[in-house]
């Protein structure tokens, strides 16, 4: 989509450190990590949000959840444990409005968060 930063990111027009990238899904360093691991894994479709997802979708949101338990064991975090995030509207501070999974770990994750 058009001014979409996501899918300028995925298709490499905006550059950002890519840790993972397949026929379906993208995965990158988010530019301002709140933890030590801060990945952003996306669909390479443009999907709105997690309020978007229909039945449609499920081979490529299953995709996204296996990279990023996959990425959690490289990033060496897998065993201590990390959290996986779709923000949903403003009051869940979603900025970007373009599907994305956040995984963080490598430090305490306070529950519930602020
Ligand atoms: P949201 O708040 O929508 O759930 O998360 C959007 C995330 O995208 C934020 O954590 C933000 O730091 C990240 N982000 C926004 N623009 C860019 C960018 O151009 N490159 C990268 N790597 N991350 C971005
Ligand atoms: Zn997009």
């Amino acid at each position: 989509m058009s001014g979409c930063i996501f899918c300028k990111i995925v298709n490499g027009q905006i550059p950002s450190k890519i840790v993972h990238r397949d026929d379906l899904v993208t995965a990158f360093r988010d530019i301002n990590a709140q933890a030590p691991t801060h990945i952003l894994v996306v669909p390479n479709q443009h999907i709105r949000g997690a309020d978007e997802i229909s039945a449609e979708h499920g081979q490529v949101v299953a995709a996204m959840f296996m990279v990023a338990t996959r990425l959690a064991e490289s990033e060496g975090v897998g065993a201590s444990g990390y959290r996986l995030v779709f923000n949903v509207g403003p009051n869940a501070g979603q900025s970007v409005f373009h599907l994305h999974l956040h995984l963080l770990g490598g430090r305490h994750l306070a529950w519930p968060p602020g």
